[in-house]
Parts: C-alpha cells; structure tokens; sequence
C-alpha cells in the first residue's frame, strides 16, 4: 500500500480522511437538512455498490486511514451491509485504521450486530431533542422510540455511541441539561453542531434557529468545570472535558474559519462527485473517470487533480443582515 505516493493538498495538508455520502435518500425529513417534498437521485445516477466499494478502495490505498459513511441516511441505502462487509478487508489488512458512520440511529436496532461484525466500532447517532412531539416536529417523519432502541442495540453489540444534536434556539436549548445527563448515564459523549446555512428549505428560516455554541459552552460553564481538551480531529470540532462526569462535550462550528488550516477531509458524494471543502461549490466529477476504465489509473489520477484544488478555506458567515457565502446543495447531499 505504500507504493503510491500520499495525498498532499497544495497547503501541505495530508487527506487521510474520506466521507462518504452512499445515498441522498432518507427516512426522516428534518427540517434543517430536507423539504418534505424531496427530488430523489434516479438510481442510475447513484454509484453502485461495487463502484462505492472501488472508490472507496482507491481513496485507502492513496493514503485514506479514517473513512465516515453517511448520507441521507446510509442504512437506508439497499444492500449497504454488503458494501461495510467489502471495507472490513482494509481494516484487516491495516490500510484502514477506522471505519464507522453518522446516522439516525433508525435502522440500528436491525444492522448493529452485523456492522460490529464488519468492524465498526463507533457510530454517531444524531439525536436532536428526548421529547417524543419534539422529535416528531424536528424529523416529520421519525419517530423517538425506534431511535432510543437502535441506541441500544448498538451499544449492547459493542459500538461506542456518541450522540450528535443539532443546537437550536428555542427548540433544544432547554433540552441542555437533559441531554447532558442522559448521555452521561449511557457512558456516551456528545457533540453539539452549530446549524448550517446549508440548501434552500424555502419555509425554514435558520437564521432564526442559530444558537451559537459559544452561548451554549457558557451555559454548560455556569454548571459544571469545563476542561479544554487539545484532542484535534483536523476537523471542525472542538471538545471539553467535564469535570464532575468524566464526559466529554464537543462543539462543531463549521462556520468559523479556525479549523480550516488543518483540514484533511474530503467528502464524496453518492453520485461520485468529490467536494475538496464543504463551504465551497468546487467539485470533481470521480464517476466519468471511474466509468472510464476498469482499471483504476484514471481514478488516480483524477483524484491526485481535485485534491490539487482543495482550497486553503471555505467562506460560511453569518452577518447581521444576512447568510454570507450560503450553499445551495443540501447537507443530505454532500452528507454532513
Ligand atoms: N442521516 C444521518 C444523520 O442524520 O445522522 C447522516 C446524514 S446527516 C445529513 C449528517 C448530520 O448533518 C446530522 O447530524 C445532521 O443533524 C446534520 N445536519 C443536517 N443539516 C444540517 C444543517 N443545516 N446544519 C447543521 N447540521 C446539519
Ligand atoms: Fe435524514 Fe440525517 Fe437529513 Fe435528518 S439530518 S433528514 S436523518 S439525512
């Protein structure tokens, strides 16, 4: 595997760390990341199993050590055991150090078992609110309790949970503290996500829904003793250790610039296209190349020239008369 030279962007960041989007489609329609009315992908749009399993396999032998499945929501996604079944070679060979995925936790209580057989060993579970109408507002289309057991189910199969709520004023800020303890008792840690101005849902306003994370920390503060931890994911998050419980919160705030120097994370989409930043529209189509050839030379090739633009940072801001540097594309697409 080390025969092929690393992936290195021109800012000298080395891309170990691949997300990839295996399907746009989902059983929930939260309102922050879908309309109600979704336009699916046709399926012949989609990359394949075997394609996802080439591309994927591709980005690991180019120097890709972390690799997040997500969506829409991934287990959705027909056959997918299959595809996580193909990535435990790479886990086994070493190429791989991590395989794991974000997902709604829905389709957990069928598919723990069999993906800790795969080698997955830690899910995020994005959990924005414990109340039952709450839950039901948020998703439109989830229910809370199947969610609540797939978390046990996959911690009773061995996989570390740690929970991902989306911050949002006045819908979860009194959930703070419940939250926190919820998660405490379940031996499970849990990032806050600063709401992205991401898509357009046409009747959402998210600009209403910000709730800054710094806010946020400071409540957490009046409670407990925050520790700053150093831990560093090369991506947006940050973490604090509580003192009193041992846990540990962390807070993404994708909107500042402070994280992008030491970026090194691609995002692949269930069509094949490759989005070197997720503030930025620039993308390489992986597909045409994959379809190309069986074999994997313009791959390589195509993939060594995206990451030759990935750029030094991305240009989310929000101001106070408006969203700066807003995307079109929806979180569901380019898979969070
Ligand atoms: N369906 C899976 C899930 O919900 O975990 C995976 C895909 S989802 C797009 C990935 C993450 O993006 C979720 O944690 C979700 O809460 C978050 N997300 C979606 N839209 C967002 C937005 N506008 N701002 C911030 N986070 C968002
Ligand atoms: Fe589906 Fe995840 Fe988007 Fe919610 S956040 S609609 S669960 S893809």
């Amino acid at each position: 595997m080390t025969d092929i030279a690393p992936l290195i962007d021109p800012f000298a960041r080395a891309i170990s760390y691949l997300r990839v989007s295996v399907t746009d489609r989902c059983d929930f329609r939260c309102v922050y990341c879908m309309a109600e009315n979704m336009t699916f992908l046709p399926k012949k749009e989609l990359l394949t199993l075997e394609e996802l399993d080439r591309m994927c396999s591709t980005f690991i032998r180019m120097g890709v050590k972390k690799l997040r499945i997500t969506g829409g929501e991934p287990l959705v996604r027909k056959g997918i055991m299959t595809f996580f079944e193909g990535m435990t070679r790479h886990l086994d060979s070493g190429a791989l150090d991590e395989l794991t995925l974000t997902t709604n936790g829905s389709q957990l209580g069928r598919f723990a078992k069999d993906l800790y057989a795969a080698g997955v060993r830690r899910v995020n579970v994005s959990l924005d609110t414990l109340d039952d109408k709450k839950f039901a507002d948020i998703t439109r289309w989830g229910r809370l309790p199947q969610v609540l057991q797939g978390i046990e189910a996959a911690q009773k199969a061995g996989l570390r949970v740690k929970i991902n709520a989306v911050a949002l004023k006045g819908f979860n800020e009194d959930e703070l503290f419940t939250l926190q303890s919820w998660c405490a008792e379940r031996e499970m840690d849990l990032t806050f996500i600063e709401v992205m101005p991401m898509g357009d849902l046409g009747n959402e306003d998210r600009l209403d829904q910000y709730w800054d994370l710094k806010d946020l920390r400071a409540r957490l503060g009046e409670r407990f003793t925050l520790t700053d931890l150093d831990e560093r994911t090369g991506g947006p998050a940050r973490y604090v250790k509580l003192e009193e419980t041992g846990q540990k919160i962390g807070f993404i705030t994708p909107l500042t610039h402070n994280f992008c120097e030491s970026c090194n994370r691609v995002r692949l989409t269930c069509t094949g296209q490759l989005f070197m930043c997720l503030g930025q529209e620039d993308m390489a189509d992986l597909r045409g190349a994959l379809r190309a050839s069986p074999n994997d030379d313009r791959l390589e090739d195509a993939i060594r020239a995206a990451i030759a633009l990935k750029p030094k940072g991305h240009d989310f801001d929000y101001s106070r008369q408006g969203v700066a540097g807003q995307m079109s594309r929806h979180m569901s697409h380019t898979g969070g």
